[in-house]
């Protein structure tokens, strides 16, 4: 049961060679989230194998272009593969106006149905839900507003049956829902089953939040609290500390207090300003802080697996 991050892209503003701009794909049981989608992002999905045509939702955190600039690339080369399925964009209102007039001007009749979401950015919002998965957005500290971070948490499952003990007790299927949900059972000698011996529970839901581009803004940490896996930007390093407030950017120490305030399991950092060539000083300062960071390197997969 899947539940896996891959980088696409982990630099800020300007590429270089090795790094592209943002954006990162989730695979939550076979089905594909893309996450922004910066220059080049349709390259990025063929060179680390990502099924480009299973992707339905696209969630936008900003427009400035290193977050968006790919998005025209990949809607036209989807309508070019002959794509039926709706897309569905989340992002600032702006972003429908800015697609659609690109789409105009290139006189292009996409094969599929393109359906956007506003993203307000003042408050938690859900933008997405089905029986498994929710996906939220919620306000980050940037230069542009609305500047949304998401963060993506599976739905709790219900207590597995355990069918020996169901069949020892004779216990009827119309009994077995309630029982999944946690009740006990009272047999018809008037004994009571406790849930406990006919179930066992299933595993804990995975989260993943995703928070770029943002000021150092502690007002998240309720929000991404004890999630599995938080990818914050660092596109600074401490002794930049000022020019990262100025910019509305954070540096790595910064992200990994970050981390540490809201007791994630795993920090991964991203979002490079293209002057650093090594990133190890970026790892090392995180460290320092939160033991557990990873540098989200383009190419590199993330899995959550189950606890
Ligand atoms: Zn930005």
């Amino acid at each position: 049961m899947k539940f896996e991050l891959t980088i696409l892209g982990s630099n800020s503003a300007l590429p270089t060679s090795k790094r592209f701009p943002t954006a990162q794909v989730l695979n939550v049981l076979e089905r594909f989230f893309l996450i922004d989608c910066g220059e080049g992002t349709q390259i990025q999905l063929k060179k680390f194998r990502v099924p480009m045509s299973r992707i339905n939702h696209i969630f936008i955190s900003h427009l400035h272009g290193d977050h968006f600039f790919g998005l025209i690339g990949l809607i036209s080369s989807l309508s070019l593969q002959g794509r039926k399925n709706e897309l569905h964009i989340y992002a600032h209102s702006k972003l429908e106006k800015i697609i659609r007039f690109q789409l105009e001007v290139l006189d292009s009749k996409l094969s599929y149905k393109l359906v956007f979401h506003n993203i307000f950015g003042k408050e938690i919002q859900t933008l997405f839900e089905d029986e498994t998965l929710t996906v939220q957005s919620f306000p980050l500290k940037h230069g542009v507003m609305p500047c949304a971070g998401f963060l993506f948490k599976e739905k709790e499952r219900p207590r597995l049956l355990k069918k020996d003990m169901l069949d020892f007790y004779k216990i009827p299927i119309k009994a077995r829902h309630g029982i999944k949900l946690g009740d006990d059972y009272l047999t018809e000698e008037g004994v009571l089953i406790p849930n406990a011996k006919l179930t066992i529970a299933a595993s804990k839901p995975r989260s993943y939040a995703f928070c770029t581009d943002t000021a150092y803004f502690p007002r998240i940490v309720p929000i991404i609290r004890k999630v599995n896996l938080l990818y914050h930007e660092a596109t600074f390093l401490k002794n930049d500390a000022k020019r990262a407030k100025s910019t509305y950017h954070s540096t790595a120490e910064q992200a990994a207090k970050i981390a540490k305030e809201a007791e994630v399991s795993q920090l991964l950092i991203g979002h490079f300003s293209a002057r650093f060539h090594d990133l190890s000083a970026h790892l090392s300062e995180a460290q320092s802080v939160f033991p557990k960071t990873e540098l989200a390197e383009d190419g590199k997969v993330f899995s959550i697996l189950h606890s």
